[in-house]
């Protein structure tokens, strides 16, 4: 199935983003957390992708086959392109087809001052391109409210997203704000631009100082007061912050959720508690 036809039904899509456990954990912790999520009943779940280069590790694609084959839901398999040949991605999307996964999210990956790119795929539209002329797979892309970092203004990161959509992407995934101001000016500049797929909004709970840090440090994203004085406010006492954190995402998603936003992605951090608390809080918004 397309991920981009979730958006014809008149629901809002609501989807989930895990990523595969570290190398140090058991592979066992990922299907825990899978199992959880799988009664939460998402639209899809996504799986993120190293950008280490390393081929020999199909952990996504495996982690991908288990949500379609074991849990029944749809998964969409996250790719970089900055650190992998041609040849490369060819081994990656040869595995995803014998698995049976149609749907994959292309990216170019962070740039790792410690890896020297491949030069072979500069940025995710050329990655979009190679799969589309490969066949047999939908895409998906990413985007950013308040601009990509390496981006020198908003208007370049629009029409350099255009490219993208041009190339083959039929469906957006923001990346992770806390203002919902910046999400609806960037759909309204998308729009302008001709960019007409399906946008979900990307949303990650804040649930701990550290994590907020780390955040913001990887992708700029704007701290409202209100956020800020949350955070500080609680920041040591772990349960209240994650019960701030919870509301705070809940009241985001409240909001774009009336504002008519066409899917809601959480980024669940591999916690299915959260997102077992933030799923039925809305629940009942998702289907009106
Ligand atoms: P691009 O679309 O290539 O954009 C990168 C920069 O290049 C932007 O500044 C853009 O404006 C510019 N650009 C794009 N095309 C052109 C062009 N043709 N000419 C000139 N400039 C251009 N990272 C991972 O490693 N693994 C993951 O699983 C992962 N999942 C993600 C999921 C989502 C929803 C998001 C939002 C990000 C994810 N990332 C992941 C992070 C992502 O890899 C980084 O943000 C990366 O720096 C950019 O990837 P991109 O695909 O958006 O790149």
């Amino acid at each position: 199935m397309r991920i981009a036809s979730l958006f014809e039904q008149k629901k809002t899509v609501f989807s989930f983003e895990v990523f595969p456990p570290k190398k140090t954990s058991s592979i066992d912790t990922i299907y825990a957390t899978l199992e959880e999520l799988q009664g939460l009943n998402p639209d899809f779940i996504s799986v993120t992708y190293g950008a280490g280069g390393n081929t020999g590790d199909h952990i996504t694609c495996d982690i991908a086959s288990v949500i379609k084959n074991k849990y029944n839901i749809l998964p969409l398999a996250h790719l970089t392109c900055i650190n992998d040949t041609r040849e490369d991605i060819e081994v990656v999307l040869d595995r995803l087809e014998q698995n049976g996964i149609k749907n994959i999210l292309a990216l170019r990956g962070d740039i790792n001052p410690n890896i020297p790119p491949k030069k072979e795929f500069k940025h995710a539209s050329e990655l979009i391109a190679f799969i589309k002329q490969r066949g047999g797979f939908h895409i998906s892309g990413a985007c950013y409210p308040e601009g990509h970092v390496d981006s020198d203004s908003l208007v370049d990161d629009i029409l350099n997203l255009k490219k993208k959509v041009d190339a083959g992407a039929e469906h957006l995934i923001s990346q992770l704000f806390f203002d919902n101001n910046y999400f609806y000016s960037f759909v309204e500049r998308a729009r302008i631009a001709g960019i007409n797929v399906p946008i979900e909004a990307g949303i990650m709970p804040v649930v701990n100082k550290a994590q907020i840090e780390r955040m913001v440090t990887l992708c700029g994203a704007s701290l409202p007061s209100k956020f800020v004085k949350m955070i500080q406010r609680f920041e040591h006492s772990p349960e209240a912050l994650r019960d701030a954190g919870i509301a705070y995402a809940v009241d985001q998603i409240v909001d774009l959720i009336s504002q008519g936003v066409d899917g809601i992605h959480l980024y669940t951090m591999n916690n299915p508690y959260i997102a077992k608390r933030i799923s039925e809080s809305i629940s009942g918004l998702i289907q009106a």
